[in-house]
């Protein structure tokens, strides 16, 4: 597995955790707005043939200091070999949460079944119209996304659904879309997009203020309950 780089503490990305973040390499889609471009782009990915080796050794000596690992991307599920990864983090007595794009439901459903995840959160980009181009793939197939989401909101472990909400892609009418697609959902976070300094594609791309935020959850509570808005300065 292709580990880029190690946040050794976070407060924030696994909810109630005290844990670190790994951060694998590589990405299938192309989010104009992401803000992980040295951890999506193959010209700039950083390669640590170590990096496994590296986060294990420094787990075992974190073991009764944090309680969890958040492993993010990237997409971690590009990578055919996570189990074995997950597996020895699993042994050294750590939560996992796992952060997907949502478009490899049969590897996220045998992590699930295995016991190796803990928490899962799923992007849902924006209304399925809307899809293609907000992940910068034209012509992408949903039905795995779909299927993903459909078998989260089966409720077979904890997890969250959550749109980074971007000016340029996202609308009311986009938002209410995508919040029909997964209604009822268990937790559900409106992301206000910040832009990195390092974003993939920003331009005709922004922020939409707190204001404008709150009033697109108003909108989309009717439809799932759970929502809130995450990140707004
Ligand atoms: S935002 Fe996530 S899914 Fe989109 S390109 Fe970046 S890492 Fe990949």
């Amino acid at each position: 597995m292709l580990i880029s780089g190690l946040q050794k503490l976070t407060l924030l990305d696994y909810p109630g955790r005290v844990a670190c973040t790994v951060f694998t390499g590589g990405c299938n889609f192309r989010c104009p707005f992401c803000h992980n471009a040295p951890l999506v782009l193959p010209d700039r990915l950083e390669r640590d043939n170590n990096g496994e080796a590296t986060v294990l050794a420094f787990l075992r000596k974190r073991q009764g200091i944090l309680d969890g690992v958040a492993v993010t991307g990237g997409e971690p599920l590009l990578h055919r070999d996570i189990d074995r990864f997950l597996t020895e983090v699993k042994e050294l007595g750590f939560r996992v949460k796992l952060d997907t794009n949502g478009s490899f439901p049969d590897r996220l459903r045998a992590l699930v079944e295995r016991g190796l995840v803990d928490r899962v959160a799923v992007d849902v980009k924006n209304s399925p119209a809307r899809y293609a181009e907000t992940i910068g793939v034209p012509g992408f197939d949903l039905a795995p996304v779909r299927e993903t989401v459909a078998y989260l909101l089966s409720d077979p472990v904890e997890y969250e659904l959550r749109t980074t909400v971007v000016k340029g892609l996202h609308t009311r009418e986009s938002l209410l879309e995508a919040a029909a697609w997964i209604a009822g959902a268990r937790e559900y976070y409106l992301q206000q997009f910040k832009d990195s300094g390092d974003v993939i594609a920003i331009e005709g791309l922004g922020a939409f203020n707190a204001e404008e935020m709150h009033a697109f959850a108003d909108a989309v509570r009717p439809l799932v309950p759970s929502v809130q808005v995450r990140g707004v300065d």
